[in-house]
């Protein structure tokens, strides 16, 4: 929809109908991707065609946000009935003059007086409608037209579920909490994330950052929510998920039991497939399993979660690593489709001389956690360094802490501003006694009879930023040093390790599998792949969605159904809106941290979660910023 017949958004108005000759077509409308004649949502009205049907629209707007409208403060509930009463008797030609009046009265009625922010921006738009397209609304009541009585597509949107990869319904399961319903939150929850527990704990919550109150007082703790109804469960007995779908023939093989493979398999046999992951490791989970420290993600919550994926009949063939990949020997066996979800786990090279040789003392960062994770025991030598800047690096150096390493050194190459870790865990790291060297990095491992005893390093300065924008590390001539350490633990990223293919899956440059975006199908039919194998190094919420994504795709394929046409709202400014009533200010709830002289020595869970009076208070901070919007 680049050229608009008309456009109301954010109060903008561009009018091209009548051959107006119209400037500025750059206006602030959205431009959804895929076929969109009209659309009608919280910013306003656009329309690229013309002749589109406007009181049908709105008359459709009105169903759809009727479903959102909760009803607790009622004047948003009663008014949209009396809006669609109104016109329903406009389409049965009972319509009278001050209709139109009335209804202008009432969305600015419902807009002045509703509490949250739906109701005092949803309704802004039928105003734009009965003032632009007067002439349509008046042929309905003369009885000169009818309501098409067409379905209009719809969704329903916020600016947290927005940012959340899985789009979850993030102030649905929060209004839940805040009455007290925590086993209908979860519900809720699980429908797009089958992990709730574990994504309470370790998400990178980017719909925190686009949470509507960050800029009023606190964005609202929403990955603490999500934890709080999965802690829930947990205490009051744990509810199995629902019961699969009718059964159905056909058989799905994954390979990989990490999140991806995971959400892939419950959504498959929610289906009413059968599925079978195999998993070359003794434990399923993933990264979730070998990657992230008990510190931050307890090992029987995943279990718990992964035992209750399990209970639906989903079959996990641990220690079977799939070397070879034939999908004439998977189709052989019975399997109809197969979902490559293998993640990233090769520890890349930081590229000095030294790191080849296989000194005792010098490892990758994700077989470390591996190791420990799988109960490997690791001898604590006196000093480790960490060489990275990212997450893994400050998982390493914060269990190396709890191992029991007297000296824990994490050395980056650029400054504390570009760090890719989260600011929670640098805090945390430094809190626990952790030194950053930064602007430093290693050129050469120093070892002797095979054993690591130190690093030669080399100062760094900033130069212009890169291709990522931020800016480009550079050597500082003569400016060498020597560190002593007894171990070198190299995290700087993965890549996936994949499996030898027998078939034409097609791969990147940097070693991920090609896959289509929305359905994850690759070059070779019934295959389809996702989660790290195909984003590179991602989340766990990513991976899940992936997971979620690839069931749909492998349905769709067995059904033997194209997949549908997408149309999606991405890019528009949805924080952005009409009549945000006044909010009190009102911070976040606090949690309990373990305090940092008791972390090391042990991996006891570091941050408490909230207790259900702390979530329900918690939880009446949303702002409920729902966005409905209707299309043909
Ligand atoms: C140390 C660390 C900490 C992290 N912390 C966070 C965090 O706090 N928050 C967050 O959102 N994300 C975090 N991540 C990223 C997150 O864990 C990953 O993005 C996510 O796990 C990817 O899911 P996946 O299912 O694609 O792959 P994985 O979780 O990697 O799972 C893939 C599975 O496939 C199995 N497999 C591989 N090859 C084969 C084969 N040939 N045959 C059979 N099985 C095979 C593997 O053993 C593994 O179990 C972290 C990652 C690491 C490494």
């Amino acid at each position: 929809m680049n050229k608009v017949a008309f456009s109301s958004w954010n109060g903008k108005v561009v009018d091209n109908r009548n051959g107006k000759a119209e400037k500025d077509v750059a206006a602030n409308f959205p431009a959804p991707g895929g076929k969109v004649a009209a659309m009608m949502g919280w910013g306003g009205l656009v329309a690229s065609d013309s002749k589109a049907d406007i009181p049908s629209l709105t008359f459709n707007y009105l169903k759809e946000a009727r479903k959102i409208s909760c009803g607790e403060c009622s004047v948003c509930m009663i008014g949209i009935d009396r809006l669609l009463d109104i016109m329903g008797r406009m389409a049965d030609g009972k319509g009278s003059k001050t209709d139109l009046s009335e209804m202008q009265v009432i969305v600015k009625q419902v807009s002045a007086n509703s509490k949250c922010s739906f109701g005092q921006s949803a309704l802004y738009p039928v105003l734009d409608a009965i003032k632009y397209y007067k002439a349509d609304f008046v042929a309905l009541i003369t009885g000169e037209k009818k309501l098409n009585g067409k379905e209009y597509q719809s969704t329903v949107t916020a600016p947290c579920m927005d940012a959340c990869p899985a789009g979850l319904d993030i102030p649905g399961y929060i209004e839940l909490i805040k009455n007290n319903r925590f086993e209908e939150s979860l519900g809720l929850i699980r429908q797009d994330c089958v992990l709730p527990g574990v994504i309470g704990r370790t998400c990178t919550h980017p719909c925190e950052d686009a949470c509507v109150r960050k800029d009023i007082d606190e964005s609202l703790s929403i990955r603490l929510l999500k934890r709080a109804a999965a802690d829930f469960d947990l205490a009051n007995g744990a509810k199995p998920f629902g019961a699969p779908a009718k059964e159905k023939e056909e058989k799905v093989a994954i390979i990989g039991a990490g999140p991806a493979g995971l959400a892939a398999a419950c959504q498959l046999r929610l289906k009413g497939y059968g599925v079978t992951i195999f998993e070359s490791l003794p434990h399923a989970g993933g990264m979730a399993a070998v990657g992230i420290p008990d510190y931050r993600l307890p090992a029987d919550v995943l279990t718990h979660e992964i035992d209750l994926i399990k209970r639906m009949g989903v079959e996990i063939k641990l220690n079977t690593k799939i070397e070879k990949l034939s999908i004439k020997d998977l189709k052989k066996q019975g399997y109809s489709a197969l979902f490559v979800a293998v993640g990233a786990h090769q520890g890349n090279r930081i590229g000095v001389e030294g790191e080849a040789e296989g000194y005792e003392g010098f490892v990758d960062g994700v077989k470390f956690l591996r190791d420990m994770n799988l109960g490997i025991k690791i001898e604590p030598a006196g000093k480790v360094m960490i060489v990275g800047g990212g997450n893994v690096a400050l998982d390493c150096a914060r269990s190396c802490v709890r191992i029991g390493f007297k000296n824990v050194e994490i050395i980056y190459r650029r400054s504390q501003a570009e760090m890719p870790a989260s600011d929670e865990e640098t805090e945390g790291a430094l809190e626990e006694g952790i030194s950053i060297r930064f602007l430093s990095v290693p050129v050469k491992i120093i070892a002797k009879n095979g054993k690591v005893t130190g690093a030669e390093c080399i100062k760094m300065k900033l130069g212009k930023p890169d291709e990522s924008g931020r800016r480009r590390p550079v050597p500082v001539k003569g400016s060498e040093f020597t560190v002593k350490t007894d171990m070198i633990i190299a995290a700087i990223g993965q890549s996936p390790e994949l499996p030898t293919m027998d078939t034409k899956v097609g791969t990147t440059a940097w070693g991920t599998v090609e896959a289509d975006p929305v359905t994850l199908t690759t070059q070779m039919a019934g295959v389809f792949a996702g989660g790290d194998c195909v984003s590179g190094p991602a989340t766990l919420i990513e991976a899940l969605n992936m997971g979620n994504r690839a069931a749909e795709g492998i349905a769709a394929y067995l059904n033997g159904n194209a997949p549908a046409e997408q149309v999606s709202f991405a890019g528009v400014d949805l924080a952005k809106q009409r009549g945000q009533g006044l909010v009190v200010n009102n911070a976040a709830a606090d949690v309990a941290l373990l305090d940092p002289k008791k972390r090391s020595g042990g991996f006891e869970e570091v941050e408490g979660g909230f207790i259900a009076a702390q979530a329900t208070q918690e939880a009446r901070r949303c702002l409920r910023c729902y966005r409905v919007v209707v299309w043909e």
